[in-house]
C-alpha cells in the first residue's frame, strides 16, 4: 500500500524549512560550525524527532533550535531548500509550498532579504533540478512584535509573484492570539496576498474563528479543534476555507488524542475541506507518503477517498491558475491509470 500511494502524485501545502532540514544536513552543518553535538545516536534522534510522548506544543517547538542554528548563512539556507525541494520529489509530490519565518535567520548577519532570496534561489535550483514546482510562504511570529512582522510582510510584497505565494502566522498559539497581528494581516488582504494561519491547534475554536473573521485566512494551518464550535464550522464550510491537517504531528502536539480519534475524517463527511500534510518530516519523524498511508489504516479512508484528498490539496494551494490546470489534469490521468480499488 505504501509503494502504491508513494507512486501517486501528491501535493505538500503545509512544510517548514527548518522542520524538515535532512538530520544527514543538521549533522555536517552543526559539525562544520563547531557546534556541541549530541553525544550518540540515540542522543542525535532525541535532538532531532519527536515521539508521541511529547508533552505539548512547546515540547515540540523545542526541537527547532538545532535547525535554527544551521540556517543562517545564505548557503545554507539555499541547501535546505534545494533538499526540500528533492526530498519533495523523491516522494512523488509535484508541488510544494515551503514556509519559513525570515526572521529567524539573520543571527549570521544576513538581511532579511538576503534570507528570502536565498530560499527562493534554492527552492528554484531544485524545481529546475527535479521537476517538483516548488512554492514560498514567509511566515510571521505571535511572540515577535508588530513592527517584525510588519517587516515580513513588506518582504512578502516585494517577491509575491516571484517564487513567494503567501503569508502565514505560526508560533506560540496559546500565548499569543492571533488578534494581536491584526494590522499586519489587514494590510496583506489588501495587497492581496493569500493568507494561510495556524490556529485551533495548541489553542481553541475562537483563534480559528479571529484567524478567519479577523484576519482574513483563506486556509487554515490545522484547524484541529474547529469542532468546538459548530457555528464557526458552518462558516468554515460555508466559506470553503481549507484545513491543512497534519495527523502525526497533530498527534505529538496533543492537539488530537489519536490517529482513531482525529477529527479529519468527521470534517471530511461533514463537507469541509481538508487536506494532508507533514508540518515538519525530520522534527516529525515522517513523510506525505507514510501521512496518506496511516489515514487510510487509521482512519478508514479508501484509496479514491485520498486521491479527492490531494485534488483538494492541489485546489486549495497558492499556485498560479495555469499550474494548477495543467497539475489537475496530470493527476486525474495518473489516478486514472492507477485505479481508485
Ligand atoms: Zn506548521
Amino acid at each position: 500500500m505504501l509503494e502504491t500511494i508513494k507512486k501517486w502524485p501528491k501535493v505538500e501545502l503545509h512544510y517548514h524549512l527548518d522542520g524538515g532540514l535532512r538530520p544527514d544536513t543538521i549533522k555536517e552543518i552543526a559539525s562544520q560550525l563547531g557546534m556541541p553535538l549530541p553525544p550518540d545516536e540515540e542522543a542525535w534522534r532525541s535532538a532531532l524527532h519527536v515521539t508521541d510522548e511529547c508533552p505539548s506544543l512547546i515540547e515540540y517547538l523545542s526541537k527547532f533550535q538545532l535547525p535554527a542554528l544551521c540556517l543562517q548563512t545564505a548557503e545554507h539556507l539555499k541547501r535546505a531548500a534545494y533538499e526540500a525541494v528533492e526530498d519533495a520529489a523523491q516522494d512523488n509530490i509535484k508541488y510544494i509550498e515551503i514556509r519559513f519565518a525570515p526572521q529567524l535567520h539573520t543571527e549570521g548577519g544576513l538581511s532579511l532579504e538576503d534570507v528570502v532570496s536565498s530560499v527562493v534561489e534554492g527552492a528554484k535550483a531544485g524545481e529546475r533540478d527535479f521537476g517538483t514546482i516548488a512554492r514560498i510562504i514567509p511566515i510571521c511570529l505571535r511572540n515577535h512584535d508588530v513592527a517584525r512582522n510588519w517587516q515580513v510582510l513588506e518582504l512578502t510584497k516585494k517577491w509575491i509573484g516571484k517564487g513567494v505565494v503567501g503569508i502565514d502566522l505560526a508560533g506560540d498559539e496559546a500565548g499569543f492570539p492571533p488578534q494581536l497581528h491584526r494590522s499586519v494581516f489587514v494590510a496583506a488582504k489588501q495587497s492581496g496576498i493569500p493568507i494561510t494561519i495556524h490556529a485551533g491547534e495548541a489553542a481553541g475554536a475562537d483563534s480559528i474563528r479571529q484567524a478567519v473573521t479577523g484576519l482574513f485566512a483563506q486556509r487554515i494551518g490545522h484547524g484541529v479543534r474547529l469542532a468546538e464550535d459548530p457555528e464557526l464550522l458552518e462558516f468554515v464550510k460555508e466559506k470553503k476555507i481549507p484545513l491543512e491537517m497534519c495527523l502525526t504531528s497533530n498527534i505529538q502536539t496533543k492537539a488530537a488524542p489519536s490517529w482513531e480519534d482525529h477529527p479529519i475524517r468527521q470534517y471530511d463527511e461533514l463537507g469541509i475541506i481538508v487536506t494532508v500534510n507533514t508540518d515538519n518530516t525530520t522534527v516529525s519523524n515522517t513523510t506525505l507518503t507514510q501521512e496518506y498511508e496511516r489515514l487510510m489504516r487509521y482512519c478508514r479512508f479508501s484509496f479514491s477517498d485520498l486521491q479527492r484528498i490531494v485534488l483538494n490539496a492541489l485546489d486549495a494551494s497558492f499556485a498560479e491558475a495555469e499550474v494548477k490546470e495543467k497539475l489537475r489534469a496530470e493527476f486525474k490521468a495518473e489516478f486514472g491509470r492507477f485505479g481508485s480499488a
